[in-house]
């Protein structure tokens, strides 16, 4: 929230920047450009649309998850493995899906001390389970009640037997789906993207663009590398591109009018 804040700060100098503080609920390709309905009623046209929605995390419903989603709920090894490294890390994992291994694969580099919890019985077979274990995970299969805050900062996985076991943090891998539909409606590729199986948008790898041409995606909804820096540095790169192409028609429409052919330098 306080990048949020920080960035809009710094969009307010610039006449030509508005922010709609809406939900785009449509848009769709209108002439030469686009067409967007804001939740508001109002509607607002475009030469060019750059898609940041980000993505939805499904989140296990074991009572306790949701509310510590980044404090005491963590999903992204590269944004939280430092602070728990060498703790007793939880792994949740219902039934053992198929991101468990991935996950133990990816933090016992920060801890020795993995758990991996499938929140009843799992369904691993015996190589699945060797592998884990030879990984150094230990398996517990136990049914969750709950997952609350601990003693020194710390949290405890409650079991349905009474018995509590203390981590200093949860690791879970959720599904995750596109947080709106406007790619979709637009006519966007989609496709899945290894190792996470959500419909990511599809985009040319240097300009940003998505297979509709003028729409751009940025961030979370095109892949499953996600972090803030990565976002910014999709939304920067989408940038240029979309000026470029807008720089380019201004262009070629200014020659056209002066009854002058296109110069052959294409940059
Ligand atoms: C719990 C947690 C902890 C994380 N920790 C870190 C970390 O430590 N370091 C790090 O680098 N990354 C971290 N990340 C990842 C990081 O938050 C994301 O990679 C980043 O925010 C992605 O930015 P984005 O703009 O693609 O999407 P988002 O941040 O999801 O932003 C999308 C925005 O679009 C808006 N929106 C969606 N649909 C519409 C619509 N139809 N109309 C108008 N607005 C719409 C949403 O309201 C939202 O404001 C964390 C993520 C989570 C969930």
């Amino acid at each position: 929230m306080e990048l949020l804040r920080i960035a809009r700060d710094q969009l307010t100098p610039y006449d030509s920047v508005v922010v709609w503080n809406a939900e785009a609920v449509d848009a769709s390709s209108a002439g030469e450009g686009f067409t967007v309905a804001l939740a508001s009623g109002e509607t607002v046209t475009t030469r060019q649309i750059l898609l940041a929605t980000g993505m939805v995390d499904e989140l296990p419903e074991t009572v306790g998850v949701r509310e510590r989603w980044g404090t005491g709920v963590h999903h992204c090894p590269y944004c939280h493995g430092w602070e728990l490294r060498d703790g007793h890390i939880g792994i949740l994992a219902p039934g053992g899906e198929p991101f468990a291994e991935l996950r133990v694969t990816l933090l016992r580099g920060w801890s020795s001390n993995l758990t991996l919890l499938t929140d009843g019985s799992a369904s691993l077979d015996r190589p699945a389970r060797q592998r884990l274990e030879a990984l150094g995970a230990r398996i517990d299969e136990r049914r969750l009640r709950a997952y609350e805050d601990g003693p020194d900062g710390g949290y405890r996985v409650c079991f349905e037997d009474g018995e509590e076991l203390p981590v200093a943090g949860l690791f879970v891998a959720p599904s995750q789906h596109q947080r709106s539909g406007l790619a979709e409606t637009l006519g966007c590729g989609l496709d899945t993207a290894e190792p996470n199986p959500a419909p990511f948008v599809v985009i040319d790898s240097t300009s940003g663009e998505t297979t509709v041409s003028g729409v751009y995606a940025a961030g979370d909804l095109t892949g499953p590398a996600q972090s803030v820096i990565l976002a910014a540095a999709g939304g920067a790169r989408a940038a240029y591109f979309m000026n470029h192409a807008l720089a380019a028609a201004d262009a070629q429409a200014a020659l056209t009018a002066a009854g002058l052919p296109a110069g052959s330098d294409g940059d």
